[in-house]
């Protein structure tokens, strides 16, 4: 993850948790936006750590996961710029979609997180036709 998709999930002051190199997981404060360094990685730093440490070894701490309750249009972008692969929520790979709507040239359809429960619906648009031959 870039330092400008970091910073619109993540907010200085927030508490995170981070895994370390053992796998272990602390509650940790963000201490600053993160950062992208020459290397092509991206860091923040934590409050009681010093240096910058790669933003994904950071998730969402579960208390946090539940009073995001509303998307910003970023975040959708975002979330679209993914192909939606990962819940806008929780940003966890665990979604399902359902079967397709199709009203027009519009079709939607519902998917659902695993790791949140939550809900919403994907949009689509027509865009084109294949030829099939007979
Ligand atoms: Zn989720």
């Amino acid at each position: 993850m870039k330092a400008n998709e970091f910073n619109l999930l993540y907010k200085p002051d927030e508490k995170v948790v981070y895994t370390g190199d053992f796998g272990q997981t602390h509650i940790v404060k963000l201490r600053t936006p993160a950062w992208d360094i020459p290397s092509g990685s991206t860091l923040v730093s934590m409050e009681g750590y010093s240096g910058g440490y790669l933003v994904d070894r950071i998730s969402k701490c579960p208390e946090n996961k539940i009073t995001l309750l509303e998307l910003n249009p970023q975040q959708k972008e975002l979330y679209v710029l993914h192909d939606g692969t990962k819940c806008p929520y929780c940003e966890s790979n665990e979604i399902e979609g359902s079967s397709m709507d199709v009203d027009g040239n519009t079709a939607w359809q519902k998917i659902t997180c695993l790791g949140c429960d939550k809900e919403w619906n994907d949009i689509y648009t027509l865009t084109n036709l294949v030829e099939l031959e007979s």
